[in-house]
């Protein structure tokens, strides 16, 4: 079959190809997309890594349309998400049970159409059943299992006062988990005002507008901050230190390719303050049923976190969308547009 399938090169250029794909052999699932969600990664290979056209969007959610020899755990017409990495099963980390540190699982990268795409062929391993679910909530899964990456890596205790400092889609849905895991004060800090409303909506304790609060001072009402989540760009992480409660756990994420991925930092901060800085990184993507179980339930509020849906044909607006609109821009979700003109925009 043939499909108009999206990619990008830098500087933001975006072009269609009639990629022809082949049946499903051994192993492998097609799949025809219900949806792709934009990931911040995405803007990184449009502003940055993409020297050449290539094929994008790994936040899928579609129905299984042909199975290859030797796939038994989904079936034509189930609708699934996809892990964006897998583990092997094989290796050395995966037989001590650390499987998180695995990503060589067989995985989708490198076909000839990904998530911008109106269909694709990926292996069974990333395949996830996601039964029961509206598809624009459970587009959100592969993200959500980044922000439980972070909530599991904060290790958050009954009573920890809590900070998630960039309230994107990662930063909201680390929120509302966070929220679940915590009885102590659950607060949100962001620049722009428009996602601090999103972060209320969502349910948290207080929100801090950074225009008008500095980031260092806002642990100051709470006596600091045990646990602190970090889905802003790295150059908070100085002052997240200042704000964090002797003992903290600070977790981030975040790139910056554009130069600011090198920050400089007190170690005797964290040494004196017994703090600890970790990094989240959830490669490969783990958590999809968990992290489905809470979309369906809207323990994580899919409708809170979706601020757009645009065609597939437009998606070069859906890029734009998230780079300018950085106040109203949440998770920007592309549809092919014979399923988008069937249900309309929201
Ligand atoms: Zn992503
Ligand atoms: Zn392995």
């Amino acid at each position: 079959m043939h499909v108009a399938s999206a990619y990008v090169q830098k500087p933001f250029q975006v072009s269609f190809q009639d990629v022809e794909l082949r049946p499903p052999s051994l192993g492998e699932v097609l799949i025809d997309v219900l949806g792709c969600g934009i990931c911040g990664y995405d803007m990184e290979m449009a502003e940055y890594l993409a020297d050449k056209p290539q094929a994008f969007g790994h936040e899928i959610v579609g129905i299984v349309r042909e199975v290859g020899e030797g796939v038994t755990h989904v079936a034509p017409g189930d609708q699934v998400v996809l892990e964006s990495g897998s583990f092997c099963c094989d290796c050395a980390d995966c037989r001590n049970g650390r499987v998180d540190l695995c990503a060589k699982g067989r995985n989708f990268w490198g076909e000839s159409a990904l998530g911008f795409s109106e269909a694709m062929i990926a292996p069974a391993r990333a395949v996830v059943p996601a039964p029961d679910i509206d598809p624009m909530a459970a587009v959100l899964a592969e993200p959500c299992g980044v922000a439980i990456d972070m909530v599991v890596t904060a290790e958050i205790g009954l009573t920890d006062r809590v900070l998630v400092v960039g309230t994107g889609a990662i930063g909201l849905m680390a929120l509302a988990i966070a929220r679940h895991k915590t009885t102590g004060p659950v607060v949100a800090a962001n620049r722009t005002p428009g996602r601090l409303e999103a972060a209320k909506r969502v349910g948290v304790d207080a929100v801090v507008a950074l225009r008008e609060t500095p980031l260092k001072k806002c642990g100051e009402p709470y006596g600091g901050f045990d646990k602190i989540l970090i889905t802003a760009p790295p150059q908070v992480i100085p002052d997240c230190i200042t704000a964090a409660a002797y003992g903290a756990y600070i977790v981030y994420i975040g790139s910056d390719f554009g130069g600011g991925g090198v920050v400089p930092i007190d170690t005797h901060a964290l040494h004196f303050g017994k703090k600890q800085l970790r990094s989240s990184f959830a490669s490969p993507a783990l958590y999809l049923p968990q992290a489905l179980h809470m979309l369906r339930t809207s323990a994580v509020p899919a409708k809170e976190i979706v601020s757009h849906v645009f065609p597939l044909s437009k998606i070069s607006e859906a890029l734009r969308t998230v780079r300018e609109e950085r106040d109203t821009a949440r998770k920007v979700v592309v549809v092919p547009d014979a399923r988008f003109e069937s249900e309309g925009s929201r």
